[in-house]
């Protein structure tokens, strides 16, 4: 399909940083864009309801997927999450670079369904900082830190299946190579 290399897919374990180093980008680039998922998830203390998130019920999640509103989407420790097609649409129609921040499942369904899409896997520079900046964030209880620290297991041994590898060392340093991947990809044929 006509502009799929605009996509970009960003996948790590929970507490890898990927976040922060995706809204450095997008603060250092601003043309560079960031799709907003759709969760069932509660909402967090800072979080905003259309700029995080689009924050539904289970019923309203299950409405858009029945209407087809939703390309790909996955049940990530106990809260739906998905893509809204209309978020992908509309950034490839206007040919500008966009950010999925997903996990590993959902890149996959993503690389299916758009093969020109580009999937980059944030590493944690090990497994303890992993767990050190898990239990820093202070959002989750020790019970929901256990399920994301199994997780992390099992898509890190999946990061095989990525395009691109970064590790988040420094955030800005790993910001700057997502960036690099990103105009390298623009350069392309699509
Ligand atoms: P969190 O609860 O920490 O915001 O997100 C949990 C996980 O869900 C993260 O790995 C995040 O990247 C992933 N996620 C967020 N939105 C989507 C989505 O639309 N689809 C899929 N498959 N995963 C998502």
């Amino acid at each position: 399909m006509k502009g799929e290399k605009y996509l970009f897919v960003v996948s790590g374990p929970s507490g890898t940083g990927k976040d922060t180093v995706v809204s450095k980008l997008l603060g250092d680039h601003p043309d560079v864009k960031k799709t907003v998922s759709a969760t069932t998830r509660p909402m967090r203390e800072g979080e905003v309801d259309g700029v995080n998130y689009h924050f539904l019920s289970k019923e309203h999640f299950k409405e858009a997927l029945d209407a087809d509103g939703i390309v790909e989407y996955t049940c990530y420790c106990e809260n739906y999450y998905g893509t809204l097609r209309s978020e992908i649409e509309r950034h490839m129609k206007a040919e500008e670079p966009v950010i999925l921040v997903i996990e590993v499942e959902g890149a996959g369904n993503i690389k299916r369904l758009y093969p020109g899409a580009t999937t980059i896997f944030v590493l944690p520079p090990d497994m303890q900082e992993l767990e050190h900046r898990l239990r820093c964030r202070g959002t989750e209880t020790e019970e929901v830190i256990q399920k994301r620290l199994k997780r992390a297991e099992t898509e890190i041994a999946r990061s095989a299946d990525y395009d691109e590898h970064v590790v988040n060392d420094v955030v800005q340093d790993c910001a700057d190579r997502i960036y690099g991947i990103i105009r390298h990809r623009l350069m392309q044929e699509d």
